[in-house]
């Protein structure tokens, strides 16, 4: 059996087809365009392709509430011709198959949970540090929904105190994303994050503002494993940077040993790698036609 995924970033598109068991065996990938234009190229990758199912994990921000009369379209964005964008009816129009849907980094926590490094925990947080900063929660071995889906990526970290940069986020400033994301650091420092030297300061200020970040997750939702993706998390010496200043701010205070003895099994990159998303979109997929391999 295969399930059609398709993982629709703000930069690029990517279409694949995976099995049950969450191997990847087609892919292709485009430039985020209009939506008219990606939807021809998603229609001509999928058609005559035998899919049971399909899974979309998309940026946001999304309406995922089924009740709603926009379930299924992208809301606010500035990407040109996506706003208001009935995603998941243009799809279904094209594909008479059970579809599933939800944000990309919701997506990626799924699909690490099953298949990744949280595979078989009943928890786990998906971070992507690139060029946004986006969460995504697992609990209680659920995709976390609510209002609309998390957005913690936009929470306030404290400034570090030699930080004089503005932050580039256009709803708040300073929060996390204006302060750490891929664009951020390059404009504070003039400079792409992977030109930077691993010795350079601004590895130390960006470990202040995710150690934060992870420290506040620890503490609001206790999840079995944090999971930290995207493009600025190649930069793989901001991990022991990041462990150590989780377990610093912590002080000891989450008395588990995961946290205390195990640190570094506990913050870790994505086991599915640079596939997160896109397996995270089979098992989006595999939940819609139900019996999949995690309830969502
Ligand atoms: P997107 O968020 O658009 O899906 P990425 O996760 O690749 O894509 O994030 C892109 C951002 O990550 C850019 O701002 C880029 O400068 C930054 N980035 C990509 N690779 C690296 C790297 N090796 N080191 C530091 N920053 C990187
Ligand atoms: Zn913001």
């Amino acid at each position: 059996m295969y399930i059609g995924a398709i993982e629709a970033g703000g930069t690029k598109i990517v279409c694949g087809i995976g099995t049950a068991s969450g191997e990847i065996i087609d892919r292709i990938a485009f430039p985020t365009d209009r939506p008219d234009g990606a939807m021809a190229r998603i229609e001509a990758f999928f058609k005559e392709k035998p899919i049971a199912a399909l899974g979309v994990a998309s940026f946001g921000p999304i309406d995922l509430d089924p009740a709603s009369p926009t379930y299924g379209s992208v809301t606010t964005t500035p990407k040109p011709g996506w706003s208001g964008f009935d995603f998941v009816g243009a799809l279904r129009r094209a594909f008479p198959v059970p579809i599933g849907w939800d944000t990309d980094v919701n997506a990626a926590a799924l699909g690490e949970a099953t298949w990744g490094a949280a595979a078989g925990l009943a928890s786990c947080v998906y971070y992507t540090v690139g060029t946004g900063i986006g969460v995504g929660v697992y609990a209680e071995r659920r995709l976390v929904h609510g209002l609309v889906h998390p957005e913690g990526g936009h929470v306030w970290p404290r400034r570090h105190e030699q930080d004089r940069y503005e932050g580039n986020c256009p709803y708040h400033g300073d929060c996390l994303e204006g302060l750490a994301s891929g664009p951020a650091i390059e404009r504070r420092w003039q400079a792409k994050g992977s030109e930077l030297p691993a010795d350079h300061p601004a590895w130390e200020m960006e470990a202040h503002y995710l150690a934060q970040a992870v420290a506040g997750t620890v503490l609001l939702l206790s999840p079995g494993k944090v999971i930290l993706g995207g493009g600025v998390m190649k930069q793989s010496h901001l991990f022991p940077m990041i462990r150590e200043g989780v377990a610093r701010r912590l002080n000891g205070y989450v008395s588990h040993e995961a946290v205390r003895e195990r640190i570094d099994a506990y913050i870790v990159p994505p086991g599915l790698g640079d596939n997160a998303g896109l397996c995270g979109a089979v098992a989006l997929g595999l939940n819609a036609l139900g019996g999949g391999p995690a309830n969502a």
